[in-house]
């Protein structure tokens, strides 16, 4: 076995994220990512200040927020365009030691992929698990080219993760979260907006802006499991937001129906019993696919990666002479598990209780919602932002210093 052989299995944005910490460790990393190319799905992604420090301990910190588009002060508004509650961009980037930052997918993958080695990454190779291993055995893949082992492998293969299923097959999987999205990104409109998040019965409209002169727009609504629009899903948005205020109708009318993007989603209510196996570990969807009421999916990935690497350590057999610690997957896989399991468990558990707070359907209970978020935000403002509390104010483990 080569021992500081790492094998990455895909390349979205806890796959690339995880390649890189574990690069600038000195591990030999291969992602091997199953899609022909590494673009991805045309959609932005908003990312709090939790994530961008785990960016800052792999030095992207500062690319990212140079190309993503600070969040700004917007609100949450009624369909009408009533303003239920301001959000205070200062306050919440004094509160949590940060800006969000908003950038599109396709930037964030690019700047991941820059930072690792010409050839790191291999597209259109699938792979499975053959063997997870053990502290004396390596890990095992089936991979285009034949079996490979390694030392670590990191299994990133998102929300329908078929190595969760393989290390966890007594594990109940995803379950449907009654709901469907819709994602766009297109040209701002012309008459200005302030970003927004408008909450609706039982359906809910997003809009922020990017950097570059775009913006990303994001839907939500209760629906049956695999439903599609007979015609189409700009028909589909038409239908459900063309009522609602400046600039839902607006952006609806410059979108491209090939460009909607639709996703139902599933969560993983039921944590898995640990996010390891041998010497193979979970982050991402594949560990704890979440609800994405409050954005926190992708930065989850990242801080997984970030604190995996962390606990993997320095790749054992790169520096032979300095007698670096050997690693041990049972105690480093252990030690990620110990870290992420319960802070993730807890946010998919607060994210199901938003998603089912912003899902609320029947005009009583929407009417109640409405005036608690007013009144929440009349008399306490930093009420919301408490909300992220625990979350967005997090921060990546220190190595510890070596002693003398
Ligand atoms: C509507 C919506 C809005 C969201 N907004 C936000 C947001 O603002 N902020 C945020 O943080 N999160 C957000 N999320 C969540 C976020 O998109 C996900 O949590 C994040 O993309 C997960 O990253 P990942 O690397 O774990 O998985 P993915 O990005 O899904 O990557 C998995 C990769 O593995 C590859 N793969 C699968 N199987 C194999 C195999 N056998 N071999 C090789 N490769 C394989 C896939 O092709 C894919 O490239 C949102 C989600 C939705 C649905």
């Amino acid at each position: 076995m080569e021992q500081h052989r790492a094998v990455v299995v895909g390349a979205g944005i806890g796959g690339l994220t995880a390649a890189v910490a574990l690069h600038l460790k000195g591990w030999q990393v291969t992602v091997l990512e199953r899609a022909a190319d590494l673009a991805p799905v045309g959609a932005g992604i908003g990312l709090a200040p939790n994530s961008q420090r785990a960016l800052d301990v792999i030095g992207l910190g500062d690319r990212v927020r140079d190309l993503a588009a600070w969040q700004g002060d917007g609100g949450m508004r009624a369909p009408g365009g009533r303003w239920l509650a301001r959000t205070d961009a200062k306050a919440a980037a004094a509160r949590f030691g940060g800006p969000l930052v908003l950038l599109h997918r396709a930037t964030l993958v690019e700047i991941l992929a820059s930072a690792l080695p010409d050839g790191a990454v291999r597209t259109g190779a699938a792979a499975t698990i053959v063997d997870p291993g053990d502290d004396r055995r390596p890990a095992r893949l089936a991979t285009p080219d034949g079996e490979i082992e390694a030392a670590l492998v990191v299994a990133a293969d998102g929300i329908r993760s078929a190595t969760r299923h393989t290390l966890f097959p007594e594990h109940p999987g995803l379950r449907y979260a009654g709901c469907t999205t819709w994602r766009v990104v297109v040209p701002a409109p012309e008459r200005p907006f302030a970003p927004h998040e408008t909450w609706g019965a039982g359906r809910l409209w997003g809009t922020q802006p990017l950097k570059d002169g775009r913006i990303y727009a994001y839907a939500m609504a209760t629906a049956p499991a695999g439903g599609r629009a007979a015609d189409d899903e700009r028909a589909e948005l038409l239908r459900l937001f063309g009522d609602w205020h400046h600039p839902v109708p607006e952006i609806l009318s410059a979108v491209d129906p090939d460009q909607v993007l639709r996703h139902d989603v599933h969560h993983l209510p039921d944590p898995l019993p640990a996010f390891h196996r041998g010497r193979v570990a979970l982050l991402g969807d594949a560990a704890h696919a979440m609800m994405p009421s409050l954005g926190q999916g992708g930065n989850q990935a990242i801080e997984d990666a970030v604190v995996l690497a962390h606990h993997a350590g320095p790749a054992p057999a790169v520096h032979p002479t300095r007698a670096a610690p050997g690693f041990l997957p049972s105690r480093a896989l252990a030690a990620y598990t110990g870290d992420r399991l319960p802070r993730t468990t807890a946010i998919v558990r607060k994210a199901a209780r938003t998603g089912a707070l912003t899902m609320l359907a029947a005009r009583p209970a929407v009417a109640l919602r409405s005036t608690l978020v007013g009144a929440v935000s009349r008399f306490g403002p930093g009420l919301v932002l408490r909300g992220f509390d625990g979350i967005a104010d997090w921060h990546p483990p220190v190595a510890p210093a070596r002693s003398a």
